[in-house]
């Protein structure tokens, strides 16, 4: 008959004159108290992560910087080994992306595809075109800054920016969700009335509907 306990694998011994922790009695002798954390910030950390690992990207292209995005999901990019996918319908998506110059005509439409994405959502600025208008700065049928329009999250600059680009792009907005600081959907409800002031301004036939958020 064996007069010792088994040793169970991947469980260290308890040391000698350990004391358990207060929050979890007699469960864990972890030998150093580790910091609190709260509970919601610590199920909020998780999920962040898990969303930054599932980016699910709108397949729609909106100017000459799209080309650029068709590399990142062949064999040599491949975005899907950092969890990067396209979706055919914006009900499937999470990541909007404005891949170039936009004309006030699709203004129009990518509103209504951001509004029927569900949240948490981003918003991706590709080339210079979504920052200062870029080549087509002077254009009578483009938009000059899409932060003006939609909450953007991240913009990749140049012109065309190249796929590498695009990956460092992905990686910074992967950061920023991690950290929690890419909030541009609670931004765009909290300031619902600006930028519904801005779209109006140039999209004079406005006939979209008011979804109930
Ligand atoms: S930034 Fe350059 S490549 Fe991109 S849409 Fe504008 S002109 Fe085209």
């Amino acid at each position: 008959m064996r007069d010792e306990l088994p040793v169970l694998h991947g469980v260290p011994p308890i040391p000698e004159g350990s004391q358990p922790h207060a929050r979890c009695q007699d469960e864990c002798f972890l030998g150093e108290k580790p910091e609190p954390l709260k509970y919601r910030e610590a199920i909020q950390r998780i999920k962040n992560w898990f969303r930054a690992n599932s980016l699910h990207v709108l397949a729609y292209g909106t100017g000459c910087g799209s080309i650029e995005l068709r590399p990142l999901g062949t064999a040599r990019f491949d975005m899907e080994r950092f969890g990067i996918s396209t979706r055919p319908t914006p009900r499937h998506a999470n990541v909007l992306i404005i891949s170039g110059y936009l004309s006030i005509k699709t203004l129009k439409r990518v509103i209504r595809s951001y509004e029927q994405m569900p949240s948490p959502k981003w918003v991706v600025g590709l080339g210079s075109c979504t920052i200062n208008g870029g080549m087509y700065w002077d254009s009578y049928a483009t938009m000059k800054q899409l932060d003006l329009y939609l909450p953007v999250d991240m913009y990749i600059s140049g012109c065309m920016p190249r796929p590498e680009a695009l990956i460092e792009g992905f990686a910074a907005l992967m950061d920023k969700i991690k950290k929690g600081e890419a909030n541009g959907y609670l931004d765009y409800l909290e300031r619902l009335d600006w930028y519904r002031e801005n779209q109006k301004k140039i999209i004079h036939d406005w006939d979209l509907p008011d979804y109930s958020w």
